[in-house]
């Protein structure tokens, strides 16, 4: 059986989503649940691209022992010289440089003839070779480019030293029959194809990014890029965990392996949605919530007798357990902390306790804990940043009427350490809650998408509120949970606010890098 190489952008690719915005804590706990998952190869980021990702980069590059880190960087010495910065503790360092090669990229973005793309091309894959001992090189949009051309251009970058070669369908338009036909027609026609692995990076716009990525597979590649949930930018990139799922079920006609761990499959779509805010439709394949629920009788009624009938995947494969109450009013610490460790989360003895403090003052109000309830206030605590200032709320108060006008009134500490305090109106009880928090805060806020969901089922069930704003212009998005709708709002809100402080993205302009 051949060998597959699966190589995540999540944090890269995947974070290029409108409005998404990870903190670098966030960041590292999708880097180590990626490592757990299995991933041969994750792009951590785009170093060049800002200080915050330079350092997620450099963070994960450290932590991480068991999957190759790489970093994006364009055709530049500068950019490399940046990457390698950022990768050069990693346990294998790797980069990955990209530069367009179809004609409308080359005279329209570029400004570069073909010759100047090969040169640019095989000039920085020998710099970075001073350095990285594994060189990842893209032609950014080649499912558009000339195939000669493309033959051309990679007996070139093999020759300087590129070790792999990744076709990306940048923009989504290939079919998989084309798709898969220019990777027989590269493995064919380029002489020393053989000394690199050749790497597939498709994009949904068509809604054939798993098919594209499955035809590259059955035509040589043994590389597979792509996203958790299919997040990234536009409608997305390949969904890792289709292509995962879809190879294991039917490898009577895929006939690879993988590392991957399928059962860690639910867990980091989870995680990715919850620190996104990328919900994944319940219609969504293998991770959404309706994946496995069968609701017509006929359907019930052949399941019931045996699962075979109409279940081709079972919830147990990717990791969906039933929903058991195992902790409770009466649990201690030892068994909270078994528990969680369980659960795959690793606090330091500090966030250990008001994890528990949190569960402890859940269990007085809510009568079920259930493993969402855990794993929505565990998430939250292990990525809260704690010795920066920020906002922090004091309390608040909303007056809310069917014929009066709705009023909040909230006191904040501010990041200077100032109690303040004022009062606002507002259309209805959110917006006056917003209003007032909008009216305490010195930077200029634009709230811009406002999200409510409850986590899990109940009348009790706690409120998870995932909102966007731009902050002093710079866009963000962040999340807060509670079990009263307005209280999740506002932390929410707070939430977001705060991680312009410590998650400042030195805005660098850069040019469009979507490869
Ligand atoms: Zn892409």
């Amino acid at each position: 059986m051949v060998h597959v190489n699966i190589f995540d952008t999540t944090l890269r690719d995947g974070e290029q989503s409108p409005g998404v915005n990870l903190n670098q804590l966030e960041k590292l706990e999708i880097a180590r649940q990626l490592e757990r998952f299995g991933v041969d190869i994750m792009e951590a980021g785009f170093p060049a691209s800002s200080k915050g990702d330079f350092e997620a980069v450099r963070a994960i590059a450290r932590a991480i022992k068991n999957s190759s880190v790489t970093g994006l960087a364009r055709a530049t010495k500068s950019d490399i010289d940046i990457a390698w910065d950022a990768l050069k503790d990693a346990a294998e360092p790797r980069l990955h440089v990209f530069l367009a090669t179809s004609p409308i990229h080359m005279k329209y973005k570029l400004f570069k003839t073909p010759e100047e793309v090969i040169q640019t091309s095989v000039d920085m894959v020998a710099y970075a070779k001073q350095r990285f001992p594994q060189i990842e090189w893209s032609a950014e949009d080649a499912s558009r480019s000339d195939l000669d051309f493309l033959v051309r251009i990679i007996t070139k970058v093999i020759d300087a030293g590129a070790t792999v070669i990744n076709l990306p369908d940048t923009v989504g338009y290939a079919t998989p029959a084309e798709y898969g036909y220019m990777f027989r027609y590269i493995r064919e026609n380029v002489p020393n194809i053989h000394k690199v692995s050749l790497s597939c990076h498709c994009h949904d716009d068509l809604g054939m990014a798993v098919a594209n990525s499955l035809a590259a597979i059955e035509n040589g590649v043994t590389q597979v890029e792509g996203t958790i949930n299919g997040i990234g930018e536009r409608a997305g990139n390949a969904s890792l965990e289709e292509v995962a799922v879809a190879l294991n079920i039917r490898k009577d006609k895929y006939p690879f392996t993988t590392n991957l761990v399928l059962k860690e499959i639910k867990r980091t779509s989870d995680l990715v949605s919850r620190f996104t805010g990328m919900m994944v439709p319940g219609n969504k394949a293998v991770v959404g919530k309706n994946a496995f629920a069968h609701e017509s009788g006929i359907h019930q009624d052949g399941v019931l007798k045996n699962t075979l009938t109409y279940e081709i995947i079972t919830p147990e494969m990717v990791g969906i357990q039933s929903n058991d109450l195992v902790i409770g009013k009466h649990s201690g610490r030892h068994a909270f902390k078994d528990k969680i460790e369980n659960m795959g989360f690793m606090l330091s003895t500090e966030k250990l306790q008001e994890a528990f403090t949190a569960f402890k003052q859940l269990t007085d109000r809510k009568k079920e804990v259930t493993d969402e309830d855990l794993f929505t206030i565990l998430t939250d605590i292990q990525t809260d940043v704690v010795d920066v200032k920020k906002y922090e709320l004091l309390a608040f108060q909303v007056h809310y009427g069917s014929s009066n006008l709705p009023t909040a009134t909230v006191a904040l500490n501010t990041p200077e350490g100032v109690r303040v305090e004022t009062a606002r109106t507002g259309s209805g009880s959110v917006e006056a809650l917003m209003n007032t928090l909008e009216a305490l805060i010195k930077e200029e806020i634009h709230l811009t998408d406002f999200k409510l969901n409850s986590v899990g089922q109940g009348r009790d069930a706690l409120a998870e509120v995932h909102v966007k704003m731009t902050v002093d212009g710079v866009q963000v998005s962040g999340r807060g949970s509670a079990q009263d709708v307005l209280e999740a709002s506002a932390k929410a809100f707070l939430n977001t606010v705060n991680r312009v402080f410590f998650n400042k993205k030195a805005v660098v302009q850069v040019e469009a890098a979507q490869v």
